[in-house]
């Protein structure tokens, strides 16, 4: 299994990024050692000293592909849900400047936060759906996919034209703006409209 992930996906972000809008998606790959599940508390990592949440829709393939097309990207996935990608962002910036691979800044254990999925169909219209994260129950991000520079099955059909979608595999469809630090004693909440699909404490 492999979580692939999108990076600067939504305009707002890009800019509290690195000001620079990507002509085709940026990804990159996390491990299955990174995913955090079942609400389980984020255990703070002791080489870093800035943690950045981001939270972002998420799906599940469920049906083996590669090449696939943007016109049938939605059979490829029947559940949505929302997930919390963690960085290292002290480090990734190091890297950056290095022109290095972002894998220390993002692969760690842990950082690869999954909530609960529901069935697409849940949901009227997945190019429109808004998501939100609360830090101590205060809003931190909020977003909607109407916003992304690179849709859902878009990232599916240049994704797989690269590599091979696996039954099982995540993709991480990109954070929007307000990405910020955790500290110790933080509880983070994750809803897709205003279902709570994600509850957990950092320590
Ligand atoms: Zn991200």
């Amino acid at each position: 299994m492999k979580i692939i992930c999108v990076g600067k996906n939504y305009e707002l972000h890009v800019k509290e990024f690195d000001g620079v809008v990507p002509s085709e998606p940026v990804i990159f790959i996390k491990p299955d050692s990174a995913l955090l599940l079942k609400n389980r508390p984020f255990y703070l990592p002791s080489f870093s000293n800035e943690i950045h949440h981001e939270v972002e829709l998420v799906v599940r393939i469920c049906k083996l592909g590669k090449s696939i097309s943007k016109k049938f990207a939605h059979r490829y996935y029947e559940e949505i849900g929302i997930g919390i990608d963690f960085t290292a962002r002290d480090i990734q910036r190091e890297l950056k400047k290095k022109g290095l691979p972002w894998e220390k800044a993002k692969s760690f254990d842990g950082a690869a936060v999954l909530g609960k999925f529901l069935p697409k169909e849940t949901f009227s219209d997945l190019r429109n759906l808004s998501f939100s994260l609360t830090k101590n129950d205060q809003t931190v991000q909020q977003g909607n996919s109407k916003d992304m520079l690179f849709s859902i099955d878009e990232i599916i059909e240049y994704v797989s034209s690269f590599m091979t979608l696996k039954i099982g595999d995540y993709i991480y469809s990109g954070t929007p703006e307000g990405v910020g630090s955790v500290a110790v004693g933080d509880n983070l909440k994750a809803y897709i409209e205003d279902e709570l699909l994600l509850d957990f404490e950092v320590k």
